[in-house]
């Protein structure tokens, strides 16, 4: 598909996005910035943004084969994804398998004890708030969405973990969990944003060694070479089969 790149629509912490000649589409352009804790720690991790932009593609991909609508379009170089365009509804959902982050420190379980029942949060996305965590009667006095599309919403983020959970499993990662957003487009609501190392914790199956943004959050070194890996393994040779 050809498209003509537009404007600059929004620049984000890891992402550009720009309109297109196609109204209902634009491009994410995914850059090798990275921040942590609401941006108080910033840096650079050199191919990031290639590892993303290409893992994201793959996993849309195997998620659209089964049954779950995306809002990827086409992948149209190393960096920039074509997507349908979607009006971003403001709660970032996360789905938990392994106790790690915020919910060890919330709960006072240790990292790595496993969820016997998937845990799903719910988080305001505001970045002068800080993205605090809310429930749906939060969801409903701030309109964010109606009770049916959160229904839909907790469904598919459950759905996405059936899907992407055993796909890296066969890969030797852990997905220990990860961070999704949705919109809505043509009357309906879709998955958007990006299914990265940026926005899941995986850990390698056998040794547990942490191959995601934690490396870069909590200066554990090696960080290009963790995402450089996560490539390898799911993009690489065969990424794209079962
Ligand atoms: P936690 O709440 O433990 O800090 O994060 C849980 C999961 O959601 C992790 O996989 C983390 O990467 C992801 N996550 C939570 N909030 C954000 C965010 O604002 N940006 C990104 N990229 N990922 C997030």
């Amino acid at each position: 598909m050809t498209v003509e790149i537009r404007g600059k629509l929004y620049e984000g912490k890891a992402k550009i996005v720009y309109a297109t000649d196609r109204p209902d589409l634009i491009v994410q352009f995914f850059k090798d910035d990275a921040t942590a804790f609401n941006a108080q720690k910033r840096g650079t991790i050199v191919g990031k943004g290639v590892v993303n932009n290409r893992m994201s593609a793959c996993l849309f991909e195997v998620l659209r084969s089964r049954g779950v609508p995306t809002h990827y379009v086409a992948t149209l170089s190393e960096r920039e994804m074509l997507c349908r365009r979607l009006d971003i509804i403001r709660i970032e959902v996360i789905v938990r398998n392994v106790i790690a982050g915020s919910l060890a420190k919330r709960t006072g379980v240790e990292e790595g004890v496993p969820v016997a029942v998937p845990v799903v949060e719910l988080y305001y996305k505001s970045d002068e708030l800080g993205d605090p965590m809310i429930n749906d009667d939060h969801v409903r006095l701030l309109r964010l969405a109606t009770p049916r599309e959160l229904r839909w919403i907790r469904r598919t983020a459950l759905r996405v973990n059936t899907v992407v959970r055993p796909y890296l499993a066969r890969r030797k990662l852990l997905l220990v969990d990860f961070k999704l957003e949705f919109g809505r487009a043509g009357r309906r609501l879709w998955l958007g944003d990006e299914i990265s190392p940026d926005t899941c914790r995986l850990w390698d199956a056998q040794s547990g060694e942490r191959l995601d943004k934690d490396r870069f959050r909590r200066d554990l070194g090696g960080v290009e070479e963790a995402y450089q890996e996560v490539y390898r393994r799911v993009v690489g040779a065969g990424g794209r089969g079962r």
